[in-house]
């Protein structure tokens, strides 16, 4: 029996397994699908605080995980596929293996969706982002794409003509799903070319760095060319809260519903991270709803003895 199992060890889920620990409450963190989450898709971090040089994204998750370990946090690999939450101890069920909970951490984050284009994910940090606040910074006086319809692809779209020299908005469709305002806000912005009904067909990289795009109208078939150092996928993301449908408060998107911090519907389970927000989605945010998680589940501990 664990006094706290945490699902998810990206930002959040390391940030509460450091602070339980710490509390010495020896947290079990079960990794998930993608362990590190999505800090370890990232290349140079440059926006958390404390490292003015940046760090790459691979090495803050590792030294988070370090951290963690030290104070006595235990790992398991491997996703949750079932969470009774029914009643106390909760029973998370990880492959084979069933471990019960006297309180439970959900940061099990979300996901960006990607093309599905071959070679994608692997050209991740190679001029492929899905995250302009983390890698803009990078594209400074270069051609960029960014692709999507929705208020993400707009504000990201306005957000990287602060470094880029151009940014060719790429859209499936002539209408667009995002709001009125933020697609006036593109147009009014002259280093946006909306490129519309298109979609992106090829990515090239010879050098094993993003060079080039082509992309089909889909309306005539039509092919063009375009020379780009970087594309931005901006087409949402997918919290992590499948297995928790009908047992946590949850939006029309999937996404967990906090009150009070971290607390749910459920005493005893807290929710951190990505998997509750998707509005700042940051990595030091996701760190600061971690350790409220952490905060709450040993205030709830001390509360519950039983
Ligand atoms: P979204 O509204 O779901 O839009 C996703 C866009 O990506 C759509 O235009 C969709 O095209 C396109 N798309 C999806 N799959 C694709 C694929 N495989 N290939 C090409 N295009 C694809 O997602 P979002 O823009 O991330 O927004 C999510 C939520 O956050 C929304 O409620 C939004 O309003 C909110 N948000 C608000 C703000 C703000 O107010 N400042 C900023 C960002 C996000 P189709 O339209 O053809 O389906």
């Amino acid at each position: 029996m664990y006094n706290v199992v945490i699902i998810g060890s990206g930002c959040a889920g390391l940030t509460a397994a450091i602070y339980a620990a710490r509390a010495n409450l020896k947290p079990l963190v079960i990794d998930g699908h993608e362990q590190g989450g999505q800090l370890s898709l990232t290349t140079h971090v440059e926006n958390f605080p404390g490292f003015p040089d940046g760090i790459m994204g691979p090495e803050l998750i590792e030294n988070m995980r370090k951290q963690a370990q030290k104070f006595g946090a235990e790992f398991k690999a491997g996703a949750v596929s079932e969470a009774d939450l029914s009643r106390r101890p909760f029973k998370i069920t990880v492959g084979k293996d069933t471990f019960e909970a006297r309180s439970l951490i959900v940061a099990s984050g979300a996901s960006a969706r990607l093309l599905g284009l071959p070679g994608e994910r692997e050209l991740i940090g190679r001029g492929l982002s899905t995250c302009a606040t983390c890698d803009g910074y990078f594209f400074r006086g270069k051609p960029i794409g960014v692709v999507g319809g929705g208020d993400s692809a707009m504000e990201e779209g306005n957000f990287l003509t602060r470094y880029a020299s151009k940014v060719y908005l790429i859209h499936r469709r002539k209408e667009f799903r995002a709001s009125k305002i933020m697609i006036d806000r593109a147009r009014a912005n002259k280093k946006i070319e909306f490129v519309t009904p298109y979609v992106i067909q090829n990515i090239h990289a010879p050098k094993g760095q993003v060079d080039a795009i082509s992309v089909r109208n889909v309306e005539t078939g039509e092919m063009r060319e375009l020379s780009v150092d970087g594309v931005f996928v901006a087409i949402g993301h997918d919290p992590n809260s499948g297995i928790f449908k009908g047992k946590l408060e949850m939006d029309s998107n999937g996404y967990l519903i906090a009150n009070h911090g971290s607390l749910t519907s459920v005493p005893g389970v807290f929710i951190a991270g990505d998997v509750q927000d998707h509005r700042y989605r940051q990595a030091v945010t996701a760190a600061g709803s971690g350790c409220m998680a952490a905060l709450d589940a040993e205030k709830f501990l001390e509360e519950h003895k039983d």
